[in-house]
Formats: C-alpha cells, sequence, structure tokens
C-alpha cells in the first residue's frame, strides 16, 4: 500500500502540524517578493526623476540609473525572500537582476504595444516621449493592459484647432532643454471611479503629475515633475 493510506498516524499528525508552518513561510515570501517589486519599480522612477530634476538634461544616463538602482532594490529583496545564504548566489542576483532590468528598460522606451496607442500618429511622438515617461507607461500597464494612450505632443497649432485656449506653453510641446514632450494624456475608463483613481494613484507613486482633465474630454493628464527653473 502506498500514499496516505500506507502513511502512520504519528507520521500524519506531523505532516498536519508543519504544514501551516511552511505554508506562512511562502505565503511570508511571496509577499515580500511582491513588496519588492513594487519598490524596485517606485525607486527605479524617481531616481530618474531625482537625478533629471538636479541635470534636467540628463535624460538618458538618468534612465540607466534608475533602472540599475531598481534592480539592486530587487535583487536585495529577492535574497531575503528566498533566504540565499550563500553569499556566490547573492552576488549572482545582484548582478542578474540590475542588467535584466536595464535590457527590460531598454525595449520599453524603443516599444509600445500599438493596441495601447489611440491612433496611428501617436506611434511616431512615442519617439518624442521621454523616456522616463515612456518607462512608468509601461510600469502603469502591467497593473492595466488595456491602458490607451490618447496624446503626446501637440504644437500651438493643434490647441487651437481643438477650439482650447492656445496656451504660451504646454507641457506637451518640445521642451527645448531636452527636446522631449513632458506630458501624456491616458484616457480614463467608464469601468468605475476607482480603477481610474488606482491609475492615478500609480502614477501619483511613481512621483509623476496625474492631474485628471474632466469635462468633454475627460482624462489624465501625466507630466514630469515641474524643475525649479520653471517654477
Ligand atoms: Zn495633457
Amino acid at each position: 500500500m502506498t500514499g496516505h493510506a500506507g502513511m502512520s498516524a504519528a507520521t500524519r499528525v506531523t505532516r498536519l502540524v508543519q504544514k501551516p508552518r511552511y505554508i506562512r513561510s511562502a505565503i511570508a515570501s511571496l509577499i515580500l517578493l511582491l513588496a519588492g517589486t513594487v519598490a524596485s519599480l517606485i525607486v527605479l522612477v524617481r531616481v530618474q526623476l531625482a537625478m533629471i530634476g538636479r541635470y534636467p538634461t540628463a535624460d538618458w544616463p538618468a534612465v540607466v540609473a534608475g533602472l540599475l538602482a531598481g534592480g539592486v532594490v530587487l535583487a536585495i529583496s529577492s535574497g531575503i525572500a528566498l533566504r540565499l545564504r550563500s553569499p556566490r548566489r547573492v552576488l549572482i542576483l545582484l548582478a542578474a537582476l540590475p542588467l535584466l532590468l536595464l535590457a527590460a528598460g531598454c525595449l520599453s522606451v524603443t516599444h509600445f504595444p500599438q493596441a495601447n496607442f489611440r491612433t496611428d500618429e501617436l506611434r511616431t511622438e512615442w519617439y518624442h516621449l521621454h523616456p522616463t515617461l515612456r518607462v512608468s507607461l509601461w510600469i502603469a500597464r502591467l497593473s492595466a493592459g488595456d491602458l490607451v494612450l490618447t496624446d503626446v505632443s501637440r504644437e500651438p497649432a493643434d490647441d487651437a484647432q481643438m477650439g482650447l485656449n492656445a496656451p504660451a506653453w504646454s507641457r506637451h510641446f518640445l521642451s527645448p532643454p531636452d527636446g522631449y514632450v513632458h506630458a501624456m494624456d491616458v484616457q480614463v475608463t467608464d469601468a468605475g471611479d476607482l480603477r481610474n483613481w488606482a491609475q492615478q494613484g500609480v502614477f501619483l507613486a511613481l512621483g509623476l503629475r496625474a492631474d485628471r482633465h474632466g469635462g468633454t474630454n475627460d482624462h489624465l493628464h501625466v507630466s514630469m515633475p515641474l524643475s525649479p527653473m520653471e517654477g
């Protein structure tokens, strides 16, 4: 006889006692992994924004520094969650995860799924978007796969066409210091306010500005934080 039927009563009791402990530690590891992943994504963008705040034209170096910093946070939290004791394994993780995030980050600033653009035109405008915003959009997409980008760059003439009062300056115009657009518009969904608030919350947690522009053209306006120069 094999399996449960063949188990002695004593073994069965021991297993019953041990099981919750295994489950508890597995759940604790999972929670730690999840928290570590969320923390690394937040660090990844916030380090970029901090660097850009200091050096406004440090776009690409800031992206690289942010991705590596996020990778280090992910490696440390994964090492703790997996209870790695061998220094060699910890070192491998510390080298591998930042490089992995760097590779994923490079892909994220060059590609964005076609289905997430409202128009084909936007796919070309996407390359004018500041790289930190492109990375952030991917992070927001992790929690909302059906997110739709509705607007990136605008020119003063576009605003006049749309019947808006043409502003002297908009974050949707190419920014002179670095040549990138510092704002993007994301569609708000009809799936309920909770989802829209959650989406706004994701961008705010990443350290970006996210304002809901209601009215006929209801959307979420996401932009880079203002630098001290811009006031
Ligand atoms: Zn906008």
